[in-house]
C-alpha cells in the first residue's frame, strides 16, 4: 500500500478517484487524513463501519508540525493498536526534556510508568496480536529499551513518514474507501442535520456528493468546516514558530526535547527527528513571520543558541530554508449538530510549545471510539447524546495540556517585570528536583489529567517566586517585595485562570 502514498499525486492509484460511491450511505465520512483522521477511520472500520476517508493531498506531506509526541500520545497510540506507526521511520526515542534558562540548564526525565496508571486498551477487535507494542528489529527504536523502560517514553520523527504509516494502516482495512479530493461543502438537510459532503474530485470526476450517517471533520489547523458547529467558532493567534532543519547537530542532551528560555528572548524548541535531522522552532511574537527572517534569526535567536548547536545552526542559517507556522489557539465547542463530529485540531488547539497537539487528538480518538464505536450510526440521536458527553469527559486531559502550554508560553515569551520574576521562580522550582520536576513533566507529557492539581502546582510556583523575590530584596527591600508579591500573584492569576476557566466551563 505504501507505494501509493509516497508517489506524486498524479501517480496515485486510480482507486483513490473511482472507488467512492455516490449511491450508498456510508456509516461515516472522515474529512482529512492528517494525524487523527486515519486513526478514526481505521478504528471505526475495525468496528465494522463502512468508512469513506477524503484527503486533498495524499502524497507524503513535508511539514514542520507534529514531530515530537509526548508519552501521553504514545500511550494513546498503544490504546488504538497503532503504535507500530512509529516503526521503521528512523524515529528517535525521547526520554525527557532539557530546559535551559539564561544559559543554566536542568534535565527533566519523563516520569515512571507505574505513576501513569494502566493503559486502557480499546477492545480486542481493534487491539490484538501485539499491536499495542512496537515492532522489534527497528533500526532506531530498540524494542527492549522502548517497551521495558521503567519510565515513560516519547518519540520524535519526520512528520510525513509517520503520517504515511498511519495512512497505510487505515487503508489496509477493507471497510475503508479512500478518496482523493477537496471537500468543498458539508451538506445539511432542511432541519440543519449533516447528511454528507460535496467534494471536488480531480481526474475528470468533478463535483460529487457523498452521504453518511455521520461526518467527521478532521481538517486540521486551518479547518474550513469547524464553523459548521457555530459561526463564531474561530481561532486566535498571536505568535508563530519559525522552523529550520539542522543537520548532524551536536545535541546538548541525547534523546531529549530542548526548550531554550531566557529573560530577553522568546522560547526556542530543539529536538532530533531522525539520525541526521534536528528540528529547531523559534517562537516569534506575531502571527506573521518577521519580514527579514535571516536578520531576525541572527539578532534575536542566534545569541541564545548553545555553543554546541552553533555549527549546525549557522549552516542552516546560511542555507536560509525557513518555514513558518502561526500558533493558533481554539477552545473546544460541544459537538451538538446531528450527523457531525468535529475533532483533532479542527476542534481544539493550544500552543505548540508543549508539543501536546497529537496527544490531545489521539486521546480524543480513544475516548470517541469507546463512546460511539459500538453504536449503530443510523441511530443518530443516540450517537449525538454520546458526543454531547464526549465534550465533558475529555476536559480532564485536554484542559491540563492546553492550559499548561498557553500559560508557559505567556510566561516565557513576555517581557513584563513580574513575568520575569515568575520565569526565574519557575526555573528555580524545577531546580529543586523531585516532586517539583515530576509533576510538571507529567502534566506536560499528558499522563496526569488533573486540572486542579495543575492549578495547585502553578500557584505553588507563583508563591515560590514571591518567596525568592523576598530573599533577593532582603530586609531593606521588604516593602517593595511585599508590593511586588501581590503583583506577581495577580500576574500569575492573569496568565492562568482565564484559560482554565474557558477550558473547564466552556
Ligand atoms: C508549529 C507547530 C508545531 C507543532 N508541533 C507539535 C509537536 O511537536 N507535537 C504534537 O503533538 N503536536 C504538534 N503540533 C500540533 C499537531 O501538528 C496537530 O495537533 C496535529 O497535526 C493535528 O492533527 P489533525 O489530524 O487534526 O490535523 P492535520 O494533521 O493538520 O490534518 C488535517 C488533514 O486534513 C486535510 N484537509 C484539510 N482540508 C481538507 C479538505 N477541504 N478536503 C480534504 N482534505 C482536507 C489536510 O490536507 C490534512 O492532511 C504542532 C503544531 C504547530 C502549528
Amino acid at each position: 500500500m505504501s507505494k501509493f502514498l509516497n508517489e506524486p499525486e498524479e501517480d496515485l492509484d486510480p482507486r483513490f478517484y473511482t472507488e467512492a460511491k455516490e449511491d450508498i450511505t456510508y456509516d461515516a465520512i472522515v474529512i482529512g487524513a492528517g494525524v487523527i483522521g486515519p486513526c478514526i477511520a481505521k478504528c471505526l472500520a475495525q468496528k465494522g463501519k463502512k468508512v469513506l476517508i477524503i484527503e486533498k493531498e495524499w502524497q507524503e506531506p513535508d511539514r514542520i508540525v507534529g514531530e515530537l509526541m509526548q508519552p501521553g500520545g504514545v500511550r494513546a497510540l498503544r490504546e488504538l493498536g497503532m503504535i507500530q506507526a512509529i516503526n521503521n521511520i528512523d524515529a528517535q526515542p525521547i526520554t525527557g526534556y532539557t530546559v535551559m534558562y539564561n544559559g543554566e540548564k536542568v534535565a527533566i526525565k519523563y516520569s515512571h510508568k507505574d505513576k501513569s496508571g494502566p493503559l486502557d486498551l480499546l477492545s480486542s477487535d481493534i487491539v490484538h496480536e501485539g499491536n499495542d507494542k512496537i515492532l522489534s528489529g527497528d533500526k532506531t527504536l530498540n524494542y527492549d529499551d522502548f517497551e521495558n523502560d521503567e519510565r515513560e517514553r516519547g518519540v520524535a520523527f519526520v512528520h510525513g513518514r509517520f503520517l504515511t504509516n498511519l495512512r497505510n494502516m487505515c487503508l489496509a482495512e477493507p471497510n475503508v474507501t479512500p478518496l482523493a479530493g477537496n471537500v468543498i461543502e458539508v451538506m445539511k438537510n432542511k432541519v440543519g442535520e449533516v447528511i454528507g459532503v460535496r467534494v471536488d474530485v480531480p481526474n475528470n470526476r468533478g463535483k460529487c456528493e457523498f452521504k453518511a450517517h455521520i461526518t467527521f471533520v478532521v481538517d486540521g489547523v486551518f479547518s474550513k468546516f469547524r464553523r459548521e458547529l457555530a459561526s463564531d467558532f474561530k481561532t486566535t493567534s498571536s505568535s508563530s514558530f519559525i522552523g529550520m532543519s539542522l543537520f548532524n547537530a551536536d545535541m546538548p542532551t541525547k534523546n531529549n526535547g530542548h526548550v531554550i528560555l531566557g529573560t530577553n528572548h522568546s522560547p526556542v524548541l530543539v529536538y532530533q527527528i531522525s539520525p541526521e535531522e534536528t528540528r529547531i522552532l523559534c517562537a516569534f511574537n506575531s502571527k506573521k513571520a518577521p519580514t527579514n527572517i535571516s536578520k531576525w534569526m541572527i539578532s534575536s535567536v542566534k545569541p541564545h543558541i548553545p555553543e554546541q548547536l552553533r555549527p549546525s545552526f549557522d549552516k542552516a542559517l546560511a542555507e536560509g530554508k525557513f518555514r513558518s507556522m502561526p500558533n493558533q489557539f481554539v477552545c473546544a465547542r460541544q459537538n451538538d449538530v446531528t450527523g457531525l463530529c468535529v475533532i483533532g485540531d479542527a476542534l481544539n488547539m493550544r500552543h505548540p510549545l508543549g508539543g501536546g497537539g497529537m496527544t490531545v487528538g489521539l486521546k480524543d480518538t480513544v475516548l470517541l471510539i469507546k463512546k460511539i464505536g459500538d453504536l449503530d450510526f443510523s441511530d443518530r440521536e443516540t450517537v449525538l447524546d454520546e458526543l454531547l458527553d464526549f465534550h465533558y469527559e475529555r476536559k480532564s486531559y485536554d484542559s491540563v495540556i492546553n492550559v499548561l502550554s498557553i500559560a508557559l508560553y505567556s510566561l516565557f515569551a513576555a517581557d513584563n517585570e513580574y513575568l520575569a520574576i515568575l520565569q526565574r521562580g519557575c526555573f528555580a522550582y524545577f531546580q529543586k528536583g523531585d516532586d517539583c520536576l515530576e509533576k510538571p513533566i507529567m502534566f506536560l507529557s499528558g499522563v496526569l489529567p488533573r486540572p486542579f492539581l495543575l492549578t495547585k502546582v502553578f500557584f505553588a510556583v507563583a508563591l515560590y517566586s514571591v518567596y525568592l523575590n523576598f530573599e533577593k530584596r532582603g530586609a531593606v527591600g521588604f516593602p517593595v517585595a511585599f508590593f511586588e508579591g501581590f503583583a506577581i500573584l495577580f500576574t500569575a492569576a492573569r496568565v492562568f485562570t482565564p484559560f482554565l476557566y474557558n477550558e473547564l466551563i466552556g
